[in-house]
């Protein structure tokens, strides 16, 4: 009888699980479509033509607006064709061209660090691994990921300032660290859709969900959103 009762307690707590996990699957779902009808066309912000220039624009990106970073590389790319010229750049006149980027000395050397780099072990061409993509100097796993999704299609879950404060306003994820964020999202967000999420929710953060004041009054992700309802209950 006692065996009989376990058996019907842990089938019941089975399926109150199966519930809320299809509550939160029918949730989740329904924000991707959200996002995904209010950015149909949503694409990187960063101007560029092949894997090289997006790898030097998101490392000029850092602490800097993409509209800048894209009136810079402008007349950067005309400059520099490739690796093979910042290779051998004179780093004081790398700082002065990319200067309005801001931390333009940390930036300029690890630019120069990295087409160095690419020219010696990789013939010039950008790694399209996570792996070897992190060892080049001035890139992180951020920077990585964002060249592994939008150079290269491969599926990967860049987790910029934006991604991480919507990831947690979303209930999408409340890890502290941005790879425990990264992580959940890969769990939690279709793997075809990685790429596509990535940018729903820059955009949103951009448009909608700022950091400082969240425009929920005009939200359209209300309903689904956990930090609109804990706002109406504060
Ligand atoms: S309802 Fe508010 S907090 Fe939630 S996503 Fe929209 S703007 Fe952000």
């Amino acid at each position: 009888m006692c065996y009989n009762n376990k058996i019907t307690k842990s089938d019941e707590m089975n399926n109150r699980y199966e519930e809320i996990n299809s509550e939160e699957q029918t949730r989740i779902a329904s924000l991707l479509l959200g996002l995904n009808e209010l950015y149909p066309n949503a694409v990187p912000a960063l101007n560029y033509e092949n894997p090289f220039q997006l790898l030097v624009a998101t490392i000029l990106s850092a602490q800097c607006t993409d509209k800048r970073v894209n009136k810079v590389t402008e007349k950067l790319f005309k400059k520099y064709k490739g690796p093979e010229d910042f290779a051998v750049v004179n780093q004081e006149e790398l700082e002065q061209d990319i200067k309005e980027c801001g931390l333009f000395r940390n930036k300029s050397k690890n630019i120069i660090g990295t087409a160095r780099l690419l020219m010696e072990k990789y013939c010039g061409k950008v790694p399209s691994t996570l792996k070897e993509l992190v060892e080049l100097p001035g890139v992180g796993r951020k920077t990585g990921n964002v060249v592994l999704a939008n150079a290269y299609g491969k599926p990967a879950f860049a987790v910029d300032t934006h991604v991480y404060r919507l990831a947690h306003r979303l209930g999408l994820s409340y890890k502290k660290d941005v790879l425990g964020v990264e992580k959940d999202l890969m769990k939690k967000v279709p793997q075809d859709l990685w790429i596509k999420a990535h940018h729903w929710l820059i955009y949103h953060g951009r448009n909608v969900c700022r950091a400082r004041k969240p425009m929920c009054d005009m939200c359209s992700l209300q309903k689904w959103c956990p930090e609109f309802q804990d706002r109406l209950n504060d």
